[in-house]
């Protein structure tokens, strides 16, 4: 895989001209937004920021390199890509009311370590019900509440904390967060139960998910 290919996105002067509605779902001024190219659930895009000033690629390399520009341009910056995710976010529950006839919910956050070599939002429904999602480190890295999925409002929040809460919070120290992608057992985002492969973990999600969809069908048939 290009493992640089959304720094090449971000600098894109016209990305509608350059990249297909394959790719790409929608641009602003400072962010675009694309398909994952290996959805983890049912809907997963990426927003990603444009290459501009004050920043250069260097300092959108990732979350790591963002927060140690100076706060008020970090902040600004996060506050961008969250308003292009709220939009995202919309477009992405009119498609589910579309095709399921019900909404749920829809995470935003960042991952403290990645392979890629530019910044990327992800926003993705709050399923994990994909077939690109294989291996263990995939379903730990977009758990709610494993710590490895940073949700963009707690970012935006250490900037309200104190300066020493966030110092420690934007080191992103790696060693902290490795652990939590191979360690513990494989437990349900939803019901916290433990599976004990990657193949039952899988089968259980779909079945949460269907046992969601029949509940909402129901209540939808007694109106
Ligand atoms: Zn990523
Ligand atoms: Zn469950």
């Amino acid at each position: 895989p290009n493992l640089a290919i959304f720094r090449d996105y971000a600098m894109k002067p016209d990305p509608t001209s350059s990249l297909p509605p394959s790719i790409l779902l929608s641009h602003s001024d400072t962010c675009l937004t694309v398909f994952d190219a290996f959805p983890k659930s049912i809907f997963h895009l990426l927003v990603i920021p444009r290459i501009k000033p004050p920043f250069s690629a260097r300092h959108l390399a990732d979350l790591r390199s963002l927060l140690q520009c100076k706060t008020d341009v970090a902040k600004e910056l996060l506050m961008n890509l969250n308003e292009e995710a709220n939009k995202v976010k919309m477009m992405i529950e009119e498609e589910m009311m579309k095709r399921y006839k019900f909404k749920w919910d829809i995470w935003m956050g960042f991952h403290p370590i990645s392979s890629m070599e530019h910044l990327h939002l992800h926003v993705l429904s709050a399923d994990l019900c994909s077939p690109k999602l294989k291996l263990k480190k995939h379903f730990n890295s977009f758990h709610p509440n494993l710590g490895f999925f940073l949700h963009l409002k707690d970012v935006l929040s250490w900037f309200d904390a104190d300066p020493s809460y966030y110092r420690r919070m934007v080191k992103l120290d790696r060693s902290q967060y490795e652990p939590l992608l191979r360690d513990g057992d494989l437990c349900c985002w939803r019901c916290d139960r433990a599976l004990g492969s990657m193949p039952k973990l899988k089968a259980h999600l779909q079945d949460d998910f269907d046992k969601l969809t029949k509940r909402e069908k129901a209540t939808l048939e007694r109106k």
